[in-house]
């Protein structure tokens, strides 16, 4: 399935067309689109999905979407999660995943800013995986961890360099969680939906350049192995989300940091493109 918070309304995409989750299920199911990443409801919109006169519904304007996760109840990030980013970055690559925490207040819609506060001269764009939780998850295993997933969308994991870095101590949290710093979407695709949902083309645009291209199956720690580490530690519940770290061709590794006017594009296979404009304020 293709889920989508559309006009701020849980919906499902249906052949292009916004099915409505609470008017085609007569209100059985509610319009919050938190709903989405609760894989307790997905038979229930499988089966709107599957009855759907697609047809009878308006045809999806992509500008009216916005974050198909808006209010995840805990997210993190994963850092120097692809080889060539380790080697970029100048350090030894992980033995094991290093996280920091993304707030809540971070998340903005595919198509909307990402407001630099004034002055910043140093902030960098991270195109990324993205993954939802959809169930309760302590102790998943290699095995049983994707069934825990709601399902994956396309994620920017913006960064403030000269915060991040900061001595004496690394700042990641705050640094990567500025307002508008993980822009998601724009759909929320089920596994289901992907050939393989661990092999997936990421490529990140800035102003018409590609700076990143790879493949999710260049994770130094990929999406099982993730949640078999996390889950250790934490339990996990419908809407967390996990970033899981940007391939190479970073802003800090090339110099070229994001200005106003500057438009990011964040494109994974079988999720679609994310289109963030830059602006300063
Ligand atoms: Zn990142």
């Amino acid at each position: 399935m293709r889920l989508a918070n559309y006009a701020g309304r849980a919906t499902i995409v249906v052949d292009g067309h916004a099915v409505d989750v609470e008017r085609a299920s007569n209100g059985a199911l509610g319009s919050d689109p938190m709903l989405l990443s609760d894989l307790a409801h997905h038979d229930a919109l499988r089966g709107l999905a599957g009855s759907a006169d697609a047809a009878a519904w308006p045809l999806l304007d992509e500008a009216l979407l916005g974050a198909p996760v808006p209010r995840p109840p805990k997210g993190f990030g994963v850092g120097l999660n692809y080889k060539q980013h380790a080697i970029e970055s100048g350090r030894d690559l992980p033995t094991e995943p290093h996280l920091f925490g993304k707030s809540e207040n971070c998340v903005a819609g595919p198509f909307d800013e990402v407001v630099i506060p004034a002055g910043l001269t140093e902030i960098d764009y991270e195109a990324e995986l993205v993954i939802v939780f959809g169930r309760t998850c302590k102790n998943a295993t290699r095995d049983n961890a994707w069934s825990y997933l709601a399902g994956v969308t396309c994620g920017q994991d913006i960064s403030d360099r000269g915060e991040q870095f900061r001595p004496p101590l690394k700042q990641f949290t705050i640094a990567k969680s500025y307002d508008t710093f993980g822009p998601i979407g724009p759909y929320l695709v089920t596994a289901d939906e992907l050939p393989n949902p661990d092999a997936l083309a990421l490529t990140g645009t800035v102003s018409g350049e590609v700076m990143q291209e790879a493949n999710t199956d260049d994770l130094i720690f990929d999406v099982p192995a993730l949640v078999v580490w996390l889950s250790r530690y934490i339990t996990f519940q419908p809407g967390d989300l996990v970033w899981t770290g940007t391939p190479g061709g970073v802003g800090e590794a090339r110099g070229r940091f994001l200005r106003a006017g500057d438009v990011v594009e964040t494109y994974i296979e079988g999720i679609g493109t994310m289109r963030n404009p830059v602006v300063e304020r």
